[in-house]
């Protein structure tokens, strides 16, 4: 089966596969790429032709594809053991693993909870905040407190907290309600009518405080991505916002949840986005790149004070009655050690800031296109938000999918890219060469000339 040639594999991807996220009907009348191969920066499809991977697939390669450090460590782990369970057994992977991810955590975050999906860990985050609050006494905590345009995650629980109307309008009823604040994104700041950045972080973090006078007592958590807001068009908080957040989350008796599912693993330029703001969350989620692209893999790092509140006699019930079938699963895990190391030893973290300034300097000029309204970057994300009218913010009508567009068009420049709405995303492997980056950004540069031109 290995050995189909494109025509056949289109035809079944056609007949068999039902996409994410996507429109069927449209994907039934076009000819898909079939990826089967994948090198570095770059994925190959069954015709051999290559594309530079911009978006990381999404969002969770970091040291390019088939990478051989990490390939024989999975090789390796095959050989010894596929899987095992955690219910009522160790592994050796998983128990190093966690200790190493405790080592470069923001400190205070010492206990791993394994799962398999970025939705997953976060859900499993909003669960423990929940019981948490029950065992210390206060089982009025019930609520919990999620941003506009937030997203973290296609599961109820992670809808819930969700702030995407576009994705998440549809299953309101079946959602559990939450108190929603204001997100700083400054183009587009709802709260102040100059949108100037300082002013719209200030007056959101004043809202957050009002919300959390109101409806602190009942409030078991807040749900922050911290930094940037992933799916809800790369938006970046200004300095410092993560850090005020903690701190009002500290003032009411809240729980903060962070969902680093996007952020951690370097994307931001440090370990950890929280590390940037230098805040310890209670609770910290974690998946996308924690194998660096390879396998499934979540986890949800908790505190001594969370993780002690659980403990007690049997018979008591304060065990955290939660738990996935491929939890801990040691190919995964081999995978995020053999990640971790590479990390060490290429000093990839130290090789970042001269790509990122490269990044921040292309993003930048693109502000001459004129139909480029805005550019937010946080170290190696960035988003390219693509307006109608620039003058008036005037956003292009989602219908008319200029985002699609432009990615469509990057094909032709030997890109593969996936835009959320207007915002075209850049998000490559960590890995990638200041050569590529400039291939990247001139091909994105020239499609959207193309289109919007
Ligand atoms: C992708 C993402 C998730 C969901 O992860 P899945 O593995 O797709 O379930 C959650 N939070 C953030 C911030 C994400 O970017």
């Amino acid at each position: 089966m290995d050995t189909l040639d494109t025509k056949t594999l289109q035809e079944y991807d056609r007949r068999y596969v039902w996409h994410p996220f996507t429109q069927m009907k449209e994907w039934e009348s076009e000819e898909p790429i079939v990826i089967t191969r994948g090198e570095g920066s770059y994925l190959i499809d069954s015709d051999g032709n290559r594309y530079l991977d911009g978006v990381g697939s999404i969002w969770t390669n970091v040291h390019g594809h088939c990478k051989k450090e990490i390939n024989d460590a999975v090789k390796r782990q095959v050989e010894k053991l596929e899987h095992s369970t955690l219910l009522g057994l160790a592994n050796d992977k998983a128990a190093i693993l966690a200790k190493r991810l405790v080592d470069i955590a923001p400190p205070g975050l010492c206990k791993v909870f394994y799962s398999d999906n970025g939705s997953t860990a976060v859900e499993i985050g909003i669960k423990m905040a929940f019981q948490y609050q029950q065992h210390r006494g206060k089982p009025e905590k019930t609520r919990f407190i999620s941003f506009r345009n937030a997203y973290h995650g296609d599961t109820i629980g992670a809808v819930s907290v969700g702030g995407i109307d576009i994705f998440h309008g549809v299953f309101r009823p079946l959602l559990f309600p939450t108190v929603q604040a204001p997100s700083p994104h400054c183009y587009r700041c709802e709260l102040s009518p100059e949108r100037n950045s300082e002013t719209c972080g200030r007056l959101c973090l004043k809202e957050l405080e009002r919300l959390m006078e109101l409806h602190g007592p009942e409030t078991a958590g807040l749900v922050i991505e911290p930094l940037v807001q992933g799916a809800g068009g790369m938006i970046v908080q200004p300095d410092g916002f993560v850090r005020r957040v903690r701190k009002l989350c500290d003032r009411y008796d809240i729980l903060m949840i962070a969902d680093e599912v996007a952020v951690g693993f370097g994307r931001t330029g440090t370990m950890f986005a929280c590390e940037k703001e230098g805040i310890t969350p209670d609770i910290m989620a974690l998946s996308k790149g924690i194998t660096a692209g390879y396998l499934p893999l979540a986890a949800t790092l908790a505190t001594q004070k969370i993780y002690d509140a659980f403990l007690g006699e049997y018979r008591e019930l304060r065990t955290f009655f939660h738990g996935h079938t491929f939890t801990g699963n040691p190919i995964a895990c081999a995978a995020a050690l053999a990640s971790l190391d590479i990390f060490e030893e290429e000093r990839l973290l130290d090789n970042l800031p001269h790509k990122i300034s490269y990044l921040k300097e292309r993003l930048k000029a693109l502000l001459d296109i004129p139909h480029v309204g805005d550019v937010r970057q946080a170290g190696m994300c960035g988003g390219i938000e693509l307006v109608k009218d620039k003058e008036s913010r005037e956003p292009y009508p989602w219908e008319e999918r200029v985002g699609i567009e432009v990615c469509r068009e990057a094909r032709k420049h030997g890109l593969f890219l996936r835009p959320l709405g207007n915002v075209i995303v850049v998000f490559p492997p960590l890995s990638i060469s200041i050569e590529e980056l400039k291939q990247l950004l001139d091909g994105i540069e020239d499609s959207i000339k193309a289109v919007t031109g």
